[in-house]
């Protein structure tokens, strides 16, 4: 009888296999970028990745919380799972030259990577061989709507029962979707100065969502202002009365509050009688949260209240924040000691837990409930989120990371998947999925009475 490959071995073929579908990986890449979509609308993306499952043999379902996907591949035996995630939506970036004409979209956060990303660590696992030599299953998971955009379409699926949050992982876990996952392995791209790639073990802010919307009384703007009540004017006296605070949040909550305007009026000759605001209210921790998003809707009632408006002030579950005593060491050192040995010392960032991120994640909530550990992939220029964003190493942003994905798969789920459950051991969830679902509905139900 033939001896099984060793760990060393293992990753070896796995690697190569990664290697050996450069080209099509690479091509898979620039077909998503090619075709950005907006969140819970990723119907292209979610049939490419559902076509190189069916290529590669890989079972999968689709339509899980709209547009999200899940493809699985299964060890020898089952002694515990992986899920190697990417974010399928696009921002929206009309300047951008590579954005939707229709839509305005364009990846410039750089989630079509995650997803090339997490195709090539399932073509190559697929390919390799080496899952019949693996104690555990490995999901690919097209996670959609990561970035909480478009509120009122969001919402409205919501209220109609669609999807149960604003966020596409939220949504997951409340269909249990993640329940059966030991970890959960995800990417972001981001700038790494030369390096291919970085190891992530900082914390990240939380937030919120805010709709508020001014109810006035509309007239003739020229003829008879004074019978009307101007919504728009309230809004900005709200607005300046928030403003008025912000040397009241201290540097320990990094609060980031940055409202828009989504609806200023109707038109330019009638006083705007209905004005919509959206906004986050981020923080370190959901106290801080909570604390500052009671100064911003008592701005709002303030505008109001000077100019004899209504004002309807709707608060949505928005994402945790990343925290650094949910972090997991065995995972991130296996991350980085292959990325180490992948690419040399000095093509690896190695993690920092004292980086801390103002910006936020649905990544945060998955830490709460199962361990989750991520990377950052590179690859990219531009500022992320805008017209600069592109892609100029397609190696680095979608060939570099899948061999880091299957090293770590590989060492996890060896000899009985003894490191996946070392991994689990070492980490408390603060939520069941279920328990996960009761906060949000709690703190809702706290912002209804209060507000
Ligand atoms: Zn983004
Ligand atoms: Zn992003």
């Amino acid at each position: 009888m033939l001896s099984s490959p060793d760990r060393t071995e293992l990753k070896k073929m796995a690697v190569e296999q990664v290697d050996q579908h450069a080209d099509e990986i690479v091509e898979i890449g620039r077909t998503i970028w090619r075709n950005p979509e907006l969140g819970y609308k990723e119907k292209k993306t979610a049939a490419l990745m559902g076509d190189v499952f069916d290529r590669y043999g890989i079972p999968h379902r689709d339509g899980i919380a709209l547009t999200g996907v899940k493809g699985v591949l299964k060890g020898r035996s089952h002694e515990g799972t992986i899920g190697v995630a990417g974010d399928m939506d696009c921002v929206v970036c009309p300047d951008h030259p590579d954005a939707d004409l229709e839509t305005g979209g364009a990846h410039s956060c750089g989630h079509h990577g995650q997803v090339t990303a997490l195709l090539a660590t399932a073509i190559a696992l697929a390919s390799s061989g080496v899952m019949e030599h693996l104690d555990g299953d490995v999901q690919f998971i097209g996670m959609p709507a990561e970035e909480y955009v478009e509120l009122d379409f969001r919402k409205r699926l919501v209220d109609k029962g669609l999807v149960d949050f604003i966020g596409g992982k939220a949504s997951w876990i409340a269909l249990g979707e993640l329940d059966d996952l030991d970890l959960y392995l995800a990417s972001h791209s981001g700038r790494l100065d030369g390096r291919l790639v970085g190891i992530q073990r900082g914390s990240t802010n939380g937030f919120i969502g805010k709709m508020i919307r001014f109810k006035g009384q509309d007239a003739h703007a020229g003829a008879a202002p004074h019978l009307g009540v101007n919504a728009l004017q309230a809004a900005i006296v709200g607005l300046v009365a928030l403003n008025a605070q912000r040397d009241t949040f201290t540097e320990a909550d990094l609060i980031r509050i940055h409202p828009i305007i989504t609806k200023g009026g109707d038109l330019v000759n009638v006083v705007p009688a209905d004005v919509r605001i959206e906004t986050y209210v981020r923080g370190k921790t959901l106290d801080a949260i909570w604390s500052a998003d009671e100064k911003l809707e008592r701005s709002m009632r303030a505008g109001a209240m000077a100019l004899g408006a209504g004002v309807e002030i709707g608060t949505m579950p928005g994402y945790l924040p990343q925290r650094p005593e949910l972090a997991v060491p065995v995972v991130t050192d296996l991350l980085e000691e292959n990325a180490v040995a992948l690419f040399g010392e000095t093509g690896v960032k190695r993690g920092d837990p004292s980086e801390y991120g103002t910006a936020s994640s649905d990544f945060g909530d998955v830490s709460h409930i199962i361990p989750a550990a991520r990377i950052t992939t590179t690859g990219v220029v531009g500022a992320g989120h805008s017209k600069d964003f592109r892609v100029t190493d397609e190696h680095a942003a979608y060939v570099a990371p899948a061999k880091v994905f299957v090293a770590t798969i590989v060492d996890l789920l060896h000899d009985g998947a003894g490191l996946l459950k070392q991994a689990k051991a070492s980490y408390k969830p603060v939520f069941t999925a279920q328990g996960y679902v009761n906060m949000w509905k709690e703190a809702m139900g706290r912002a209804a009475r209060t507000g």
